[in-house]
């Protein structure tokens, strides 16, 4: 059953959707793992998850998650530098791509993605995605900076051409304003 609730639950099923065995994606904020795990179950064995995170701590949370799941095998690409130099690490057409804002849930709350190198990463994804690839984008306004960094996010997504993008805003109507949302965004054409 799908959880409509939840706003990175709500972009696995989205991109779940989608992404089929043998694909490539990529998840710009790896943190604990969780959602390259499900990018690497779906792409399967013989897929390629292209994963980042400026901290160790998250590439060893989730070298962890992987292995125990029985996922870390040569589909996986795990990368300690900024997403914003994703075109140095990715230069084929990914198919989804995952960005979960923030900070690490259970590290350091003062090392948190910015605005700047956030939108450098989200326009270079989006450059990267093949025709009908799927991209998600969960923001966090909760935290000192996280606010800013979401009103930059979607003011920059709300300026893409209709005719290529589709880009959907998810936000509660009845949580306090600081509580995460979700951008679902679909790159015209491709396969349905
Ligand atoms: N996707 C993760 C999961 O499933 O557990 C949660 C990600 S967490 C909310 C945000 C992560 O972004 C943190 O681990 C943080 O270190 C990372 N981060 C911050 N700046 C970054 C950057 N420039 N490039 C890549 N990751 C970054």
């Amino acid at each position: 059953m799908i959880n409509w609730f939840s706003a990175a639950k709500l972009g696995h099923h989205f991109i779940a959707e989608k992404l089929q065995a043998g694909d490539t994606a990529v998840d710009g904020t790896m943190g604990n793992g969780h959602d390259t795990l499900i990018l690497a179950q779906l792409v399967g064995p013989t897929g390629k998850v292209w994963a980042f995170d400026i901290q160790a701590q998250a590439l060893a949370n989730t070298r962890e998650r992987l292995a125990t799941a029985g996922v870390l095998d040569e589909r996986i690409e795990l990368i300690q530098d900024g997403h914003e130099y994703i075109k140095k690490y990715v230069s084929h057409p990914i198919q989804a791509a995952i960005y979960n804002l923030g900070y690490l849930p259970g590290g350091d709350h003062a090392i948190i993605t910015l605005t700047e190198t956030t939108l450098t990463a989200i326009r270079d994804t989006l450059d990267l995605l093949a025709a009908g690839g799927r991209m998600v984008v969960v923001v966090y306004p909760g935290h000192p900076g996280g606010d800013r960094e979401k009103e930059a996010v979607e003011a920059y997504l709300a300026r893409l051409d209709a005719r290529e993008y589709k880009v959907l805003k998810c936000n509660f109507l009845n949580r306090p304003a600081t509580a995460p949302g979700v951008i679902l965004i679909e790159k015209g054409g491709g396969r349905n």
